[in-house]
């Protein structure tokens, strides 16, 4: 499906989001990407989820992405005897590792490693950092806390450490059983939530082994500060601000997001700025001026996907929120000042041949009427050097692999289009002319820049570029073999 814009929408599904109805709908609505959330469901509804949405892919004739989330090392305290306890500031509170029911005065965190770790003066946040605990002494097995910030903690709530690098596995044995059968499935990206260090997403990427790409959340400050070393091993990554919003000062997240977005914009990878953009819309079919003014703003900094979690995944308004998304996606992207920022930040070219061929492209495209850049990509690199570029025009990815046409869908300006395996120049700019009319791109009248490596299907041989006739008897007529 032909989209009207570059910044693509990923929609997070869940109880209000999981029929083919819906999904259907959502897709026709701007949806690009499905976000599967491992935390929630088991795994025959993950299954499901997974089997409509190849279905509505079929039915529409496109290519859909598929993000599996996994839950990666949330902490979370025990239960209570009283089901939940109001904690008053100033007051004193325990952990240890007692799997006895809580109370006013303690309660269980049952994650041993967690107290080996904690320092004096460490900060827990408890219930997305409504509740700040100060550490006043710790030992093996407990701490003993001061209460900072006051609220109502209840059963299982969750906890933040920020300031602690936790001796944790990136990946619980759930996350290792969730990983498998996310693959399994046959999804195309999976996302790490609470990644810590590189050596965290390497272990992904063993297992993962090729059958999804990997991408990185970045929501702990220990990951924002190597974030260089994260981003050099992800195939992606997601500016996670609800998390990261809770393990640093909120005011801190817009300027992480900010960097963030160019870094990877420069390293040409996609990058996916998600939570609380349409927050409101998970009760109002409105959204507040503030948040379509957030999404403006991510779409504005050059990411390549803005999302959507509880606002699809439980709201009221799922398909509204979708919309909402794509009309000020619209609008940013036809505003001229949006076409002078993206300009004004684009980072030097690398020195590989690829590199000369895209920027080239992108040049030639901008100064003559040029309709589409349609490159010739295997393993997808070209398309994403293409998409680094942020043209002017649409970019249509051609590729005979189904799994390197559905990661693209992530990446800004990406069309994917499928193509039969070539292996002569001529059949592929047909090939391509055709994807271009086809596509409601170009007319026959229109001209195009394709760009692909020959010998065909080796990887990394971009070295062709030829302004082509949308017309193929034109290009019969004129082009060597
Ligand atoms: P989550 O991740 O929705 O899985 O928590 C996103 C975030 O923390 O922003
Ligand atoms: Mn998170």
């Amino acid at each position: 499906m032909r989209r009207q814009r570059n910044v693509k929408i990923v929609a997070t599904l869940g109880p209000a989001s999981e029929s083919y109805e819906m999904i259907r709908a959502l897709h026709e609505a701007g949806a690009d990407v499905f976000r599967l959330n491992m935390s929630h469901g088991t795994h025959q509804e993950i299954a499901d989820k997974h089997r409509i949405i190849r279905q509505v892919e079929a039915d529409t004739n496109g290519a859909i992405a598929i993000l599996a989330d996994l839950q990666g090392p949330k902490l979370r305290v025990g239960a209570f005897a009283n089901g939940s306890e109001e904690l008053i500031e100033g007051a004193a509170f325990r952990m240890d590792l007692d799997p006895k029911e809580g109370d006013a005065t303690r309660v269980c965190l049952p994650h041993p490693e967690i107290f080996q770790a904690l320092e004096e003066g460490a900060n827990l946040l408890v219930n997305d950092g409504k509740i700040r605990l100060k550490v006043l002494t710790c030992g093996d097995d407990f701490a003993e806390c001061e209460v900072v910030t006051g609220g109502t903690i209840s059963n299982r709530k969750g906890v933040n450490v920020p300031d602690v690098v936790l001796p944790v596995a990136a990946l619980s044995e759930k996350d290792r059983a969730d990983l498998e059968f996310a693959c399994a499935l046959g999804v195309d990206w999976l996302a790490l939530s609470f990644v810590q260090r590189p050596e965290d997403v390497d272990e992904a990427r063993a297992l993962a082994a090729g059958r999804a790409a990997v991408l990185s959340k970045i929501e702990k400050p220990s990951a924002v500060s190597r974030f260089e070393d994260i981003l050099a091993v992800s195939d992606g990554i997601m500016v996670a601000r609800g998390d990261l919003g809770v393990e640093l000062p909120v005011s801190a997240v817009p300027p992480i997001q900010k960097r963030l977005v160019r870094r990877c914009r420069a390293a040409a990878k996609p990058v996916i700025v998600a939570t609380q953009m349409l927050e409101s819309m998970i009760e109002s079919p409105m959204p507040t001026r503030a948040e379509v003014s957030d999404v403006a703003t991510a779409i504005y900094e050059g990411a390549d996907a803005i999302m959507l979690s509880a606002e699809s995944a439980a709201g009221q308004y799922p398909v509204e929120a979708v919309k909402t998304m794509d009309q000020v996606a619209k609008e940013v992207e036809a505003d001229p000042t949006y076409g002078q920022i993206i300009a004004a930040s684009r980072t030097a070219k690398g020195d590989t041949i690829a590199h000369g061929i895209v920027a080239a492209a992108r040049e030639i495209a901008e100064t003559t009427d040029i309709k589409a850049i349609c490159c010739f990509t295997q393993s997808g690199t070209t398309a994403l050097l293409t998409a680094r570029e942020r043209p002017g025009v649409p970019i249509i990815a051609m590729t005979s692999l189904r799994d390197t046409a559905r990661r693209l869908v992530l990446s800004w300006g990406c069309n994917c289009v499928m193509t039969d395996e070539l292996d002569r120049f001529k059949g592929a700019v047909v090939n391509a002319a055709r994807a271009a009319r086809d596509g409601g791109f170009a007319t026959a009248s229109d001209q195009i820049v394709v760009t692909a490596g020959v010998p065909f299907n080796v990887p990394g041989t971009t070295n062709i570029l030829r302004v082509a006739p949308c017309d193929e008897r034109l290009i019969y007529n004129t082009d060597p073999e």
